[in-house]
Parts: C-alpha cells; structure tokens; sequence
C-alpha cells in the first residue's frame, strides 16, 4: 500500500518534470509586428489603413491627427473638445461663441460689466441688484437733479396722431375736429431704431388737461429752471443714463363718468385701436395675432397716470394686468379701497406685478388721503409687498401740477422694466 504511493508520487514528478522542461523548444511565438502606418489624417480618420483617430485635444487642435475643432459651443464650452472659450465681446455677446453676458458682475458705482465691459442699467429683482445697488429715488421737487436738463446726445422725436374714439381710426395730426376725438402724441428716443425693440409708457393726463401736458407744454420748477418740457426731461433722462431709451406715448381722458366706466372705454379703446396702432407702427415687444389682437409683452409695458389718470389707472391695474406689469400713479386714488384689494389680488395671482411706484407732493390737500389709502392697500394686498414691488413717496416742496409727476415718473424709471418680483414661498 504504502510502496504504491510512493510509485505513484514517483511519477507525478517525473511527468511534472518533463512539462517544464525542454528548454531547447522555442518559446511560444510573438506575433511578429506588422510594418506600422505612418498614417495619412484626413478629417481624423487614416486614408492608409483606415483608423479613426481617437482625437486627443489640446486648444482645440488634436495632438494626434492635428484635426481643428469646429467647435459646438454651449456656455461658453466646446462639447466637442472641451475648450473654454477666451470671449471676444461686442455689445454684450461673444463674437466667437454667441454667448450672451447676463452682466451680473458689475460695479455697483460706473454700471461697468466685469465681464464683457459694457455699462448695463442696474437690474433688480424684488428691487435688490446683483452688485448690491437699490433703487434712487428723488425725495425733494428742489432737489431734482438739474443734469437731467441737460443733454448732448440730441432730442427725441415726437410724432402727433389724432384717434376717433367712434371709428377707431389713428391718423397723423394734431387738430381735434369733434368730440370724439383725441390727440396721441407718441416719443422715440434719439436714435430710435425702428427695427429694434423698445420699452413703452403710457401717460395718461390729469382732469383739466390733454396729451400735451406730458411732452410739449412748457413748465418751470422755479426760477432758475425755467421753461422745460416733459420731452426735454424725457431727452435728458435717456441721455444722462437715468432711464434706457423708452417710447411713451401721451394720450388723453377725461373724466366723462366714474372712473371705472371710463376706465373700461378707456380699456376697451386700447385693446382694439390704441395698442394695434403702436404695435404696427413702432418697435415694441408686443405682436399681433392674425386678428389684430394684441399678445402682450407686459414686462415691457408701464401704465402711468396723473390726478384722474391715476384714479383711471387704479381701476385699469386689475384690467389690463396682461397688458402692463408696471404701473405708476400719481396724485389720485379711487374712493373705495376694498373691492380694489379684493381685484388687485385677482389679477396678480395670473399676473404679478413687478412694480407698482405711487407718489404725490407734500403740498397738495390730498396729500395725506393718498398716503392712508396706498398704506391700506399695501397692507390688504397679498400680491404687493412693500419695497420689493410698490413704494409710495411724498415729494417735498410738491404740489398737483405736473413738475411733481415728472419727478415722480423720473423715480419710477428707476425700476420699471427693471425689478422683477419674486415673491417667496
Ligand atoms: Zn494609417
Ligand atoms: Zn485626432
Ligand atoms: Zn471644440
Ligand atoms: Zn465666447
Ligand atoms: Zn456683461
Ligand atoms: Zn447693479
């Protein structure tokens, strides 16, 4: 038994042996090497043998087939070779990749993009901007800030139509020929591009005056600014920086029943002749559809009014909330505030407000009514927080006549089309 296992163990060995042996065999074969390409790239591919290179990029150019990148840019990266793009930027987008520079890096004091260079207007949301600046307002009539009288850049244009409440019909002129009709003066900025697009006011007129009373009728803030017109602040504001270059068109209402009665003519007149009219003729944001209905770009609209054009324009912010996302009013409220609240809140669950800037003058009897009936306002509306998307001002030494509605669209140029609102939870 025991001589058996040894015999068998005996020659395990030996057969093991005999495998690793034979030294003299050859060893297995290596494929011999076949010659190598010197391969020919044409678009990275080998017009020899065929191979795609398997490109190894370095700025854009392939260290292997020396191929250069077309480029497929998305934010400023190739997604193809992973360059980042070096910007070469004109006007705010990149001429090499197309990116648009959202301008949120820039000095708080000169407006001056960090990035791309240009000097943007300040943007708010819930009126904080990215560089930490909130709005300016002018608190004082005497303290308005005279450079905005003066203006080198060249005056804006104003173009006078004459609409038949009746027929709807807009023609140029400036001469009322019966009752029904009413004077539209329309401004565009110096240099207006007609092919661009621009942001769009509407001033609506206190009770005892016209469209004139906004662009061409001459005031004095005192002694020492005499005779200026809103179109001369207007010009100045758009030169000195204080707003972007803006079309406001004038039009004219009169308190001919109460004010929600003309304030829904009033809507219904805008819907139908005033707005298509603007929108055919002038650079707006807003279009038309095939029925000559407007479809809106409200974020680009303000509606402003003063005296009975603030009252009017109380009533119109819970019709035309699709219309117009910025509102100013100026020196008149209407008589009942809790239906307004109520409404005010309905609109702006669809369409929220981004700013709605009240004000009137220290000087004027209504003074402190207009200050109580904005304060319950603020305080009743759920949609309206105070300071992010409505802000009420008194004016010093301001009374109601309309160098205190200049100052007080002046203040409202600092945020409209400028804040968005965002309100939280
Ligand atoms: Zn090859
Ligand atoms: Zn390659
Ligand atoms: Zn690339
Ligand atoms: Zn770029
Ligand atoms: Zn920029
Ligand atoms: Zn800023």
């Amino acid at each position: 038994m025991r001589r058996a296992a040894a015999l068998s163990a005996l020659l395990l060995a030996a057969l093991l042996l005999a495998g690793c042996g034979a030294p003299q065999d050859a060893p297995a074969a290596e494929p011999t090497p076949e010659p190598l390409c010197a391969h020919d790239w044409r678009d990275g591919v080998c017009s020899l043998c065929g191979e795609v290179c398997v490109h190894d990029w370095a700025e854009g150019v392939c260290r292997v087939c020396g191929m250069v990148c077309a480029h497929d840019w998305a934010e400023g990266v190739c997604r193809v070779c992973g360059m980042v793009c070096a910007h070469d930027w004109d006007e705010g987008v990149c001429t090499i990749c197309g990116r648009v520079c959202t301008h949120e890096d820039h000095d708080r004091e000169t407006r001056e993009c960090r990035v791309c260079g240009l000097t943007v207007p300040h943007r708010y949301v819930n009126c904080v901007c990215s560089c930490g600046a909130r709005p300016q307002y002018v608190e004082d009539l005497k303290l308005y800030p005279e450079e905005v009288l003066v203006n080198e850049e060249g005056p804006g244009q104003i173009d006078s139509y004459v609409y038949n409440r009746l027929t709807g019909e807009i023609v140029e002129g400036d001469r009322k020929r019966n009752h029904f009709e009413r004077v539209v003066l329309i401004y565009t900025p110096c240099g207006y591009d007609p092919e661009g697009a621009y942001d769009v006011v509407f001033l609506t007129n206190a009770s005892n005056t016209n469209s004139a009373a906004w662009l061409t009728k001459g005031y004095s803030f005192d002694s020492q600014h005499c005779h200026f017109t809103g179109k001369k602040l207007l010009d100045g504001m758009i030169a000195q920086g204080y707003c972007e270059p803006t079309i406001f068109v004038s039009i004219e209402y009169r308190r001919n029943a109460s004010p929600a009665k003309t304030a829904e003519m009033y809507e219904r007149e805008l819907r139908r002749d005033v707005l298509p009219f603007l929108i055919e003729n002038y650079a707006t944001y807003a279009s038309l559809d095939e029925n000559r209905r407007v479809i809106p770009a409200r974020e680009h609209f303000a509606h402003t009014g003063a005296s009975f054009g603030s009252t009017m324009s109380w009533e119109l912010m819970t019709r035309c909330a699709d219309l117009f996302s910025y509102w100013g009013l100026y020196s008149g409220r209407l008589s009942e505030g809790v239906p307004i609240v109520r409404a005010i809140d309905e609109a702006a669950a669809q369409y929220p407000l981004d700013f709605v800037y009240v004000g009137g003058g220290k000087g004027e009897p209504a003074s402190g009514t207009f200050e109580k009936y904005t304060a319950g306002i603020i305080e009743d509306c759920v949609s309206l927080e105070e300071g992010k998307n409505i802000a009420f001002l008194n004016l010093d030494h301001a009374i109601h006549w309309h160098p205190t509605w200049f100052v007080l669209l002046h203040n409202s140029m600092q945020v409209f089309f400028r804040n968005r609102y965002e309100p939280l939870g």
